[in-house]
């Protein structure tokens, strides 16, 4: 199953304000069903610096004048530049443009429609991303000027509209609604969405007695799952509130898009209709784009210092729902962050310093996990009250301005009283990941001598290490921040056993073998044998060598079934009773789950992995072709009838090092 997690509007734009912000008035006319959207906007530029203008190329000015005098605009590939000099007063701007916009294309694919600013205006869905320049959007020399507005919507009165910002009115007059949208804050820009949506209201009350508006805006078809929303919308609202501080707009809207985006803005998420019917995205997607209202829309990512905010929200809702369900859920987010991390190449191993936002999966993986387990080993550093009272500083002195990870460094630093320099060069700074490992160990006269290595550039660690021993298990933090380190720990009377990080706290290489093996390790590998067990039937033979078209990365030799499993990947596909021959010939573990396809992951003793696919007969196997490629991630998936029945992950063994007595 596809992972849904959102891309901030404007994290492209990121840059630290240096003067007042401009304030725009605007007012615009949707018409949905022509694609359209006339405008006008009135803006003060404050006196002061230099500030640029700029309107995207594809749009029409009508008319512009500075203090009432006409001017141009200069157009290039991408924009049309209004430039105003420095001036000892402030000025006004006025401009009308229209523009034209296709609608929204509901085939659209998840990236496409993460990584397109374009406009999309649509009877289904318009929506304007200010990052899109559909308004002229305020930059000074660094980038883009954080500014408010105001924004009045004009639309026919089946539609209705969205903006970051409070709802100051909405009135319907001749088949029209009027919406007025007020952003007092210094914000990213006015975002707008609109849509053929029923509204669902509930007020709750704030941490700090304010009442709030939590709201859904949904197309007819999903209105149904507007309580549902409510409920968890304010469920995590008050959550969110205790532990971060208190919630800084007005309402949370959730509203569904024709497309299949995951968006959050200052007050608001836009999410695509078919993510929302997903039951559980009220539990993942939802409480993430509700935290991003403090990380990200609260407390803007600085310029040059990269994008902190998906990886304190992936720590602090995703990652907070899973360690709710328990420690094994936990330890198996922690395990899929690593094991995504290890997998990456040396030239994807990007640093977090230059993450801004998410455009393919090896950013995803470094921006999102490696922050999140970066904020993970923070806690873990510095402790929860600490954490905590330094998020909490944050929070207070940077809401509705700029900050990077320097100024998280500080509050950070000031919680705890520690010196947190070396810990934030190592992670946020530098790229890739710790390998340490337990170079020796032995049981000595003063007690368990242990030798810890890793290899250059070395970073400052502490790791946990689990002891097990006369029958107790303990964990120690050793401290290794050097090459080598040779440490002495209390023995028991009798053999010991040792695990280096067990629970996978610590953002490292896995070694080899280290994680339980998953069906994506076999599907990728370039090396891929494929052997086909069809028991003489040709239609299921023919069936195999579809699937594994179709799923492999890379064309598969041909493996007889007489050669054992070595140490390449190998995919084998046959009828359920000739894998499981096949398993008991090369003493392999049995299959341990049933449906009429079972696929699953197994690591052959040399170290090849695995892909196994066992199906009852050529027609099952037929039904799961389309299916079974999106389960890489599992190390296990049944499907019956057509349909997936059960999927997981095997669990990770811990490889024990024994060390006993002379
Ligand atoms: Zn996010």
């Amino acid at each position: 199953m596809m992972r849904w997690l959102c891309w901030l509007a404007l994290q492209a734009l990121v840059l630290l304000p240096v003067q007042a912000a401009p304030h725009y008035d605007l007012a615009v006319k949707l018409d949905p069903a022509a694609g359209r959207l006339a405008a006008r906007a009135r803006i003060t530029v404050p006196a002061g610096e230099p500030v640029a203008l700029r309107l995207a190329a594809r749009h029409h000015i009508d008319a512009l004048t500075l203090d009432g005098r006409p001017m141009h605009a200069r157009t290039d590939a991408e924009y049309q530049r209004i430039d105003l000099a420095p001036a000892a007063r402030p000025r006004r701007l006025d401009v009308r443009w229209t523009l034209r916009a296709a609608a929204p294309d509901a085939q659209a694919s998840h990236r496409d429609t993460l990584t397109g600013a374009a406009p999309q205006i649509g009877e289904a869905g318009s929506f304007l991303p200010a990052g899109g320049a559909w308004y002229p959007l305020p930059f000074d020399a660094a980038g883009p000027l954080l500014h408010h507005y105001r924004l009045k919507v004009e639309l026919p009165a089946a539609q209705r509209a969205l903006a970051p910002g409070d709802l100051i009115s909405e009135k319907l007059r001749d088949g029209r609604r009027q919406v007025r949208f007020d952003m007092h804050h210094d914000s990213e820009g006015a975002d707008l969405m609109a849509g053929p949506w029923l509204e669902a209201q509930r007020p709750v009350r704030a941490r700090d007695g304010r009442m709030l508006t939590l709201v859904t805006l949904f197309h007819p078809a999903i209105a149904e799952l507007s309580a549902g929303y409510l409920d968890a919308a304010a469920g995590h609202l008050a959550q969110l509130e205790s532990v971060v501080g208190d919630y800084p707009y007005s309402r949370f809207a959730i509203a569904s898009s024709p497309t299949p985006t995951g968006f959050g803005m200052a007050g608001l998420t836009y999410l695509g209709i078919d993510v929302l019917r997903l039951p559980f995205i009220r539990n993942t997607s939802l409480p993430h784009e509700i935290l991003h209202n403090w990380w990200g829309n609260g407390v803007h990512p600085a310029p040059g210092s990269g994008n902190w905010s998906e990886g304190l929200t992936t720590f602090m809702a995703d990652y907070a729902q899973r360690e709710a369900q328990g420690d094994e859920a936990a330890r198996t987010m922690r395990l899929d962050w690593l094991r995504g991390l290890s997998a990456l190449s040396p030239q994807d191993q990007g640093r977090l310093a230059d993450f801004t936002a998410r455009t393919h999966d090896a950013s995803q993986v470094v921006g999102y996990h490696k922050a999140a387990m970066v904020f993970l080993m923070l806690r873990d550093t510095v402790g929860q009250p600490a954490f905590e009272d330094a998020l909490h500083l944050f929070w207070r002195t940077y809401r509705h301005r700029r900050a990077g990870w320097a100024e998280l460094q500080t509050a950070f630093e000031q919680a705890s009283g520690r010196d947190l320099a070396r810990f934030f060069v190592q992670w946020v700074d530098g790229s890739g990941l710790a390998r340490p490992r337990i170079a020796a160990a032995g049981i000595e006269r003063d007690g368990l001598a242990l030798t810890l290595e890793q290899p250059a550039p070395a970073y400052a660690l502490d790791l946990p290490l689990t002891l097990r021993t006369d029958g107790a298990t303990r964990t120690e933090r050793l401290h290794l921040d050097a090459r080598h380190a040779r440490i002495t720990l209390p023995a028991g009377s009798g053999c010991t056993e040792l695990a280096l990080d067990p629970d996978f706290r610590v953002a490292r290489q896995l070694a080899a073998g280290e994680a339980p093996p998953i069906l994506r390790e076999a599907t990728l590998d370039a090396g891929i044998g494929l052997t086909v067990l069809a028991g003489g039937d040709a239609k299921l033979e023919a069936g195999a060598r579809t699937l594994a078209g179709e799923w492999l990365d890379h064309p598969p030799g041909e493996v007889g079934a007489d050669e054992p499993p070595g140490r390449s990947a190998r995919m084998v596909i046959g009828t359920i009773a000739g894998v499981d021959l096949w398993l008991a010939r090369h003493g392999l573990p049995a299959r341990t789950r049933d449906g009429d396809v079972v696929a699953w992951a197994l690591r052959a003793p040399a170290g090849g992995t695995l892909a196994l696919v066992a199906a009852r007969d050529a027609d099952a196997l037929a039904q799961a072709r389309r299916a079974l490629p999106h389960y890489g991630q599992q190390g296990w998936v049944t499907i019956s009838g057509g349909h997936t029945t059960a999927r997981g992950q095997w669990p990770a063994a811990t490889a024990w090092q024994r060390v006993c007595p002379h």
